[in-house]
């Protein structure tokens, strides 16, 4: 017999081997190099691997990507439960087949299959339930198979990965977190092998049914464990005591809105190129995230009753740009109702005031403004445009730092004008925001009062890059580098990368979007950032950190915005109806603000307060009074550091010597007087229309005395003007608005005088019209056409100006 075999295997020698080749290449060939291609549930974790939230997988399967790591106490449950060889056997167990068959033929039925794990891996990935004799054959040719090119670890990990746990959830990750609310690797003892005698019979897990086969079969594994010496004693039979889990714990939801917008901003990982991309690793802190959720939730309550539904909160850490906490709008998992499912911090939202901030930086950066400089606060019209400020007062002229921390809106309207729509618009898309969508001339000046559009995420990121490039400036000797500006990051990958970036000092540059100081500065104000003062009752903030802050309210009471920063973190919140319902209370100041500084103050101290940039700074006589450079008139003057730019700002245009009598209550000029009487001192004297305002807010403000009354006679050119219009501006064309009852009705001019008893004659067109004192306005309604506007004061002095009216 064998002598004839060996004839022929001798006489076909080639053929054979060629065939034997042939076999084993097709063995070699039969295992694809991926196993399981099913669609996997998203997952993100937190920085450190927490889990955050999930998202069920295409075909609804509670179904978590591939681990690379096996938790102990399931590992052992399982192979002890399912295959006890499995560590030494090579993907078939004789052992336990011949003992299954024994079993199987005792009992006349199936009791034991005496599969392998490597086996049951193959079923699993053929997905074929069939029990036949021929299939278990291909499962162990497979299996043998697999054990060529996988580790025992990876096996264990195949089969945990992709074992069903009942109903749609498959793979010990899923089955951990919907049955025990926790991660395999916190599993204990009992649970562990709960779990593991689930994948041989899945519909064990269902509540109310088979809970005692479930219990028996668990049982029956710990006193497996205690007999081999796995667990102790004590372990045992306190895990007999443990409960079998009842109903299926929802999964975490810890941060929905950052998995929703993983989801959308990711397609690579939906599209099947990368579903089995393991856990997807975010920049959050799982820690500060519940904490913030917390915060938002508790406040939710509050707003709820204002008819308030949606918040959002984001922290980023300054120096790598990572989002530490996102708090995309209120969870509510019961109720999705109210637009609570929105993201808000992507959502495109009027800005309101937070970018007045960009604007003081920007002016600062090109040496326009200075931090004391005073900028006019009086009623203008720009462009048919006519601001008001949040309190609807005038104080005639702030120093721009007081403008900015007060938000008010006509300075801010002023030095936009002053700096041009266009630059500011170049500005504002340099610092990497993309909502600005439309031109310059769209927005206008509205721009900087809310008129173009903003998210949470990418105002943080100006902050935060604005943060980033002052704390970097001393590191970087004076200088700046451009890759220092970058939106916030959420992906650990990500952040990983920009951390790794060397930055070569020949990469470093001289100059800035906005320059050291003119940040510096900026935060400094933000600082002293105040309430509007139409609220009225203010809550202390208490907070013993410095803490840089500006609120926002969009037009219409829709959007209620704050956003703070120290060296180490922004905080931004956001708050309204995603529907853009708007409402009364929603102020930033009033409704933003106060979670603003719950967050900060939950966050670790960032120490101690930005360095003052002195490199990029110079010390500078400054007009006490005016907050310009000094000049020679200039009695108090004040040496203050500045940006190095500032240099190039004006001198002082408010301080001129007037000459007065000897009784100093007096002016005179030379047809009046001599000038060895004379004496000469330096005045501060605001333009009228700025005074009117001013002197009352000012009580130190000095009008200047009166001309001496045999002066006024020989009174020429020399005379500072008295009055000025306000309103209509020179060849403006006024459209007024036809009332209900089909009359035109009126629209109002306005003048200052220096002297607030002074009565103002009025005419148009040289016909007298009325006369005014202490207020002087007055409703007019000439017909269309173009007239001519001239006024005249009780001392005789005289101004004109050309207006129209327009028809429509
Ligand atoms: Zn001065």
């Amino acid at each position: 017999m064998f002598k004839k075999i060996f004839l022929f295997v001798k006489k076909y020698k080639k053929p054979i081997i060629a065939a034997l080749a042939v076999l084993l290449f097709v063995y070699w060939l039969i295992l694809p190099s991926r196993l399981f291609t099913d669609d996997v549930s998203m997952v993100i974790e937190d920085r450190d691997g927490n889990l955050l939230a999930a998202h069920i997988s295409s075909d609804g399967q509670w179904r978590f990507p591939e681990r690379d790591s096996i938790p102990e106490k399931v590992a052992i449950s399982i192979t002890q439960f399912e295959d006890k060889r499995f560590r030494w056997h090579w993907g078939i167990d004789v052992f336990a087949m011949a003992r299954a068959t024994f079993l199987n033929l005792k009992y006349m039925k199936v009791v034991s299959g005496g599969s392998t794990i490597s086996m049951q891996v193959i079923r699993l990935w053929r997905k074929n339930n069939d029990r036949s004799m021929w299939e278990k054959l291909i499962e162990m040719i497979f299996a043998t198979r697999l054990e060529f090119s996988y580790s025992k670890d990876q096996i264990l990990s195949l089969y945990l990965s992709h074992a069903p746990f009942g109903g749609n959830v498959v793979g010990i990750d899923a089955a951990s977190w919907r049955y025990f609310g926790c991660q395999p690797e916190k599993l204990s003892w009992a649970e562990a092998a709960t779990l593991a005698v689930l994948p041989n019979s899945p519909a064990l897990i269902h509540p109310g049914r088979n809970r005692n086969s479930l219990t028996i079969k668990r049982n029956f594994l710990l006193k497996k464990l205690y007999e081999k010496k796995i667990i102790d004693k004590d372990t045992y039979l306190l895990s007999l005591e443990e409960e079998i889990p009842e109903e299926p714990k929802p999964f975490p939801q810890i941060a929905p809105h950052l998995l929703t917008r993983f989801y959308n901003d990711n397609s690579q990982y939906k599209d099947g190129t990368s579903k089995y991309h393991s856990l997807l690793r975010t920049t959050i802190d799982i820690q500060l995230q519940k904490q913030i959720n917390t915060i938002i939730a508790e406040n939710a309550e509050r707003l709820e009753k204002m008819q308030i539904f949606n918040a959002a909160a984001l922290v980023i850490d300054v120096e790598t740009g990572d989002a530490l906490a996102y708090v995309g709008n209120v969870t509510d998992n019961e109720d999705e109702k109210n637009g609570r499912k929105v993201d808000i911090i992507t959502a495109e939202r009027s800005t309101g005031s937070v970018l007045k901030p960009m604007l003081y930086a920007a002016m600062l950066t090109s040496g326009e403004i200075l931090p004391n400089a005073l900028v006019p606060d009086i009623p203008i019209y720009i462009d048919g445009y006519s601001p008001k400020n949040f309190n609807k007062g005038f104080d005639g002229a702030v120093p721009a730092h007081r403008a900015m921390a007060r938000s008010l809106n006509v300075p801010a309207v002023k030095m936009l004008n002053q700096y041009g729509t266009k630059r500011f618009h170049h500005v504002l898309n340099k610092t990497g925001m993309t909502t600005i969508h439309f031109n310059p001339d769209h927005y206008g000046l509205s721009l900087i009062l809310g008129g173009c559009e903003g998210t949470l995420w990418e105002l943080c990121g100006v902050y935060a890059s604005m943060a980033r490039t002052l704390n970097h400036y001393t590191t970087y000797d004076g200088k700046y580098y451009e890759g220092d500006w970058f939106m916030p990051n959420y992906m650990k990958t990500k952040s990983i990368e920009n951390q790794k970036k060397e930055i070569d000092k020949s990469e470093l540059e001289n100059s800035s979007l906005f320059s050291a100081s003119a940040i510096w500065l900026t935060f400094r104000a933000m600082l002293d950032v105040e309430r509007p003062e139409q609220e009225g009752n203010w809550w202390a903030f208490n907070s013993t950190e410095w803490i840089s802050w500006k609120t926002g309210t969009s037009f219409g009471f829709r959007d209620a915005w704050a956003i703070g920063l120290t060296p180490r973190y922004v905080v931004g919140v956001w708050i309204g109806n995603a529907d853009g319902e708007g409402r009364p209370e929603i102020v930033g100041v009033k409704t933003a603000a106060p979670l603003l500084f719950d967050i900060f103050g939950v966050l670790p101290s960032a120490g101690k307060w930005f360095d003052k940039p002195f490199d990029d700074m110079t010390k500078t006589r400054i007009c006490r009074e005016s907050g310009y450079i000094a000049s020679e008139n200039c009695p108090n003057v004040d040496s203050t550091w500045i940006p190095a730019n500032g240099q190039r700002f004006q001198t002082c245009p408010y301080h001129k010597i007037v000459h007065l009598d000897q009784s100093r209550k007096w002016r005179v000029h030379s047809d009046c007087e001599s000038p060895n009487e004379m004496i000469h001192e330096p005045w501060f004297i605001l333009p009228p229309t700025i005074e009117m305002f001013y002197k009352s807010r000012n009580p130190s403000y000095k009008q200047l005395p009166p001309y001496r009354p045999d002066c006024l006679e020989t009174l020429s050119s020399q005379k500072a003007a008295a009055m000025e219009i306000i309103y209509p501006k020179p060849g403006v064309r006024i459209y007024i608005p036809i009332d209900l009852d089909q009359k035109r009705s009126s629209t109002i001019f306005e003048v200052a005088h220096r002297d607030p008893a002074a009565i103002i004659f009025w005419h148009i067109d040289d016909q007298y019209i009325g006369q005014t004192q202490n207020f002087h306005k007055l409703a007019v309604n000439p017909e269309v056409g173009k007239h001519k506007l001239t006024l005249i004061d009780e001392n005789g002095e005289q101004i004109m100006v050309d207006f129209e009216i327009i028809d429509k």
